[in-house]
């Protein structure tokens, strides 16, 4: 029996062959996922991880794909993507709230308003799921995940459970999950303060944006992370590599580190594959800087 098949006859879900995933990723670039799951519920969810650890396939999660790069030939490993049974909301405390991992960070921040509460604001202006941004530990100068984050629901083959954040090992845009675990639901701790300059602050990280990143274009955020105590923005610029191209894509002309897709449809993986090994070799040439991936890359390229 397919893989598909198992799926289809144990668990509740969305199952989608040949499932296209460029426009499930915000570069807009890749191949298709043999099969892609989007389970109902936690259970479906355990459920399948088991159905994939029985038949030794490795699933990858997909959450908003805001960080991440799918090769031109696609992925053979299932893909999951949480979407409609992950978006739950509930308060267990006054000043905390539970929110499912498919949920965008407008929502945390929305949550926090509904009580008066500020806390989750950095993560208005970075695209994904709260899933992502717990495994990412996503952020900026202004908080990152970790910051906020109690716990997280973590499902595996072998059930759903809770972990203090304390335990997943949190660093600089990483975190250490269990092995194969997914988060399903995290609780964040929010606190008093004034509403209306976090607000203020909210509108200004925007415009920011807005004025520093090329936000009209499909693109992946950070390519590279900093090394410390630089910018990788910086070390590409001084390397002649803003706004240089490769094919389809580019290092974007508003901001370095940002790889655009300039040809949506026409451009490849590869294309921006070959950016980040130029880059990487060139700094490295350059600077003696060994620059670190930031953007996660799966399937074949
Ligand atoms: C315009 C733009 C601006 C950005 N600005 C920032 C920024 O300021 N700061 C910042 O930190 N990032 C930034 N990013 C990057 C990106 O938004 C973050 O990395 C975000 O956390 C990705 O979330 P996602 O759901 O899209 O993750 P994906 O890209 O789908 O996945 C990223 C990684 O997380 C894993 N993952 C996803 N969901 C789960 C889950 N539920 N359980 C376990 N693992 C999971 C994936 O397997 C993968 O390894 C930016 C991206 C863009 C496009």
């Amino acid at each position: 029996m397919t893989l598909a098949r198992t799926l289809a006859a144990g668990v509740r879900g969305e199952i989608v062959e040949r499932a296209p995933l460029d426009r499930l990723t915000t570069i807009r670039l890749g191949g298709p996922a043999d099969l892609l799951f989007r389970p109902t519920g936690t259970d479906d969810l355990v459920a399948a991880l088991r159905i994939f650890r029985d038949q030794g396939a490795s699933p990858w999660l997909l959450g908003g794909g805001a960080n991440t790069l799918v090769g031109d030939r696609g992925v053979r490993q299932p893909v999951v993507q949480l979407a409609d049974g992950f978006d739950g909301e509930e308060w267990p405390a006054e000043d905390e709230v539970v929110l499912g991992a498919a949920v965008a960070g407008m929502r945390a921040l929305r949550a926090a308003r509904k009580r008066g509460l500020v806390g989750p604001e950095f993560l208005v202006g970075i695209p994904g799921t709260l899933g992502g941004q717990v495994a990412m530990n996503a952020g900026t100068r202004h908080g990152e995940v970790s910051s906020l984050l109690v716990a997280a629901e973590i499902a595996t083959a072998d059930g759903a459970g809770w972990l203090p954040a304390k335990e997943l090992d949190f660093g600089y845009r990483r975190c250490r999950l269990p092995p194969g675990g997914v988060v399903v639901r995290a609780r964040l701790r929010l606190s008093r303060g004034d509403v209306a300059a976090a607000d203020a602050g909210v509108q200004e990280d925007l415009a920011y944006r807005r004025r520093t990143q090329p936000w009209d274009q499909p693109n992946l955020g950070s390519t590279f992370q900093n090394p410390p105590g630089d910018h990788a923005g910086r070390l590409l610029e001084a390397a002649g590599l803003k706004g240089h191209r490769i094919g389809g894509v580019a290092f974007s002309d508003r901001h370095a580190n940002f790889l655009v897709n300039l040809a949506p449809g026409a451009a490849r993986a590869a294309d921006a594959q070959a950016l980040v090994e130029l880059a990487m070799a060139r700094l490295h040439e350059r600077f003696g800087v060994s620059l670190e991936p930031e953007i996660r890359r799966v399937g074949e390229f």
